[in-house]
């Protein structure tokens, strides 16, 4: 029946976040308009070395998204397939920049599908001003003098630079 809240779609927004991008949350904003609660959901990625914990990602999602009020930011060690299963969400939404995000993502939705076939994938894709736009680029950005305001959300910043500065001094 419709209208009842056990109609809420719940949509989760995985990914390693680190850190939280201004393409990032243009994807959030998007997906929280077209769901009735979004779940942004840091996961540990083994093949990285992070930069901040996921403790700390978390964190700083919250401070970037503390407006939208149907966002939820939580953190998870688990497959993803079974944290949807868990948190009663059948959509997994994604952000495509390139087509080099495609293949990837494209054989990820099919293994969770098969994993859980009650999930499913959804892509919004990248406003073009953020298609070149990753975690990693504004990573190697951040060795050298450059204006980061088009990258990340101003309020994080200051959080950023210092975990560079101190980790460069390692
Ligand atoms: P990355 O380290 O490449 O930024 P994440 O694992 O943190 O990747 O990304 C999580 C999700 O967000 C993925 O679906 C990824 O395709 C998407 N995404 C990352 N950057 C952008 C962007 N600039 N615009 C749209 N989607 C993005």
């Amino acid at each position: 029946m419709k209208g009842r809240p056990t109609d809420m779609k719940t949509a989760i927004y995985p990914g390693s976040f680190d850190p939280v991008t201004s393409g990032h949350l243009n994807i959030i904003r998007r997906a929280a308009n077209i769901f009735d609660h979004l779940i942004v959901c840091v996961m540990v990625n083994a093949g990285k070395n992070p930069l901040f914990s996921l403790e700390e990602r978390v964190d700083l999602i919250r401070r970037v998204t503390s407006d939208i009020p149907n966002v939820e930011v939580d953190g998870s060690q688990e497959l993803l397939a079974e944290y949807a299963r868990k948190r009663g969400s059948c959509v997994i939404v994604k952000g495509l920049r390139a087509g080099s995000d495609f293949e990837n993502e494209f054989q990820m939705a099919l293994i969770n599908h098969k994993i859980n076939p009650t999930l499913d994938t959804m892509f919004l894709t990248a406003e073009h001003q953020y298609m070149y736009l990753s975690s990693s680029t504004v990573k190697e950005l951040a060795r050298y003098d450059v204006d980061l305001s088009d990258f990340l959300p101003e309020e994080i910043i200051p959080d950023f630079k210092e975990r560079i500065r101190n980790r460069n001094l390692k």
